[in-house]
């Protein structure tokens, strides 16, 4: 990568893990300061490290994105650990399950909206006040190519995806006229390993999830799943001033498979 991100100064929630903690190291390879931001506190530690030891500038701060409170005190505990906000990258997010809508508890939909959906309101709000003061900021939000379609047995997160993606257009209308900018990004199928489950998984279940990865693997017409540093590439691009003239832009990181019919469900 060649942007450069000196002197900035990034929230990344939601990087303790997968995407999140792809673009908070991309982004401190970038040159900026990060606070990593998640609710699993030793998984945010190990990204600040990773940090730290590649050369960066990072600290971390616990925030649970879908709590009023929690997200202010993280954007004000930013600005008063590095004396900036500049980019802030919506990641926190949650999946909610594989089922269709009549069997959703209503409890799990709104857990999905309120961390999805609430969560990114909440945290753009209060950078926004940062923002405005400043003269200038930008948002990337991590979205999902289940924004963009309907995908089977995810309802509640196609619905806070889908809600994502206008809201990233709509703020780019009405701060505009701010200098402000407002991107989303969709992956695809990313390979995040089998992420936090890894260890916790049986042989039979080890089994299930590689054919699954497969599967995936196959629906994209690149013929495989993105590395989580292919999707980061992307967050630190819409970061930086060459994407300047770019906002209220969606942009996919799927491999093409939102251009074809043989797109389904995964697992
Ligand atoms: P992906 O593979 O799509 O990147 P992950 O589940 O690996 O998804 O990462 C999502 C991250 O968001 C996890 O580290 C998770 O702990 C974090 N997260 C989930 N809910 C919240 C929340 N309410 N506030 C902040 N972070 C959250």
């Amino acid at each position: 990568m060649t942007e450069n991100l000196q002197h900035k100064t990034a929230i990344v929630t939601g990087s303790g893990n997968g995407i999140g903690r792809a673009i908070a190291t991309a982004l401190g390879a970038a040159g900026a300061r990060v606070m990593v931001s998640d609710v699993l506190v030793d998984d945010g530690e190990r990204t600040v490290r990773e940090i730290i030891d590649n050369g960066g500038e990072a600290a971390f701060t616990a925030a649970d994105v879908s709590d009023a409170d929690q997200a202010q005190a993280l954007v004000r505990t930013t600005v008063e650990r590095f004396g900036s906000l500049d980019i802030l990258v919506n990641n926190a997010g949650v999946g909610g399950g594989k089922l269709r809508l009549h069997e959703i508890e209503p409890a799990d939909f709104d857990r999905v909206i309120d961390v999805n959906l609430r969560g990114t309101f909440l945290c753009t709000k209060y950078a926004l006040h940062h923002f405005l003061e400043q003269g200038s900021g930008c948002v990337v939000n991590t979205a999902s190519t289940y924004g963009l379609i309907g995908a089977p047995n995810a309802a509640a997160y196609c619905a806070s995806k889908a809600a994502i993606i206008n809201l990233t257009r709509q703020l780019a209308v009405d701060y505009g006229h701010d200098g402000l900018r407002f991107n989303a990004i969709c992956p695809g199928y990313i390979d995040t390993g089998l992420g936090r489950r890894g260890p916790q998984l049986s042989p039979e279940e080890f089994d299930a999830a590689t054919a699954i990865r497969e599967k995936a693997a196959g629906m994209q017409p690149l013929g495989r799943q993105a590395q989580p540093s292919e999707v980061a590439n992307l967050a630190v691009f819409l970061a930086s001033d060459s994407a300047s003239f770019m906002t209220g832009s969606i942009v996919t990181v799927d491999g093409g498979c939102t251009t074809t019919f043989n797109y389904g469900e995964a697992s």
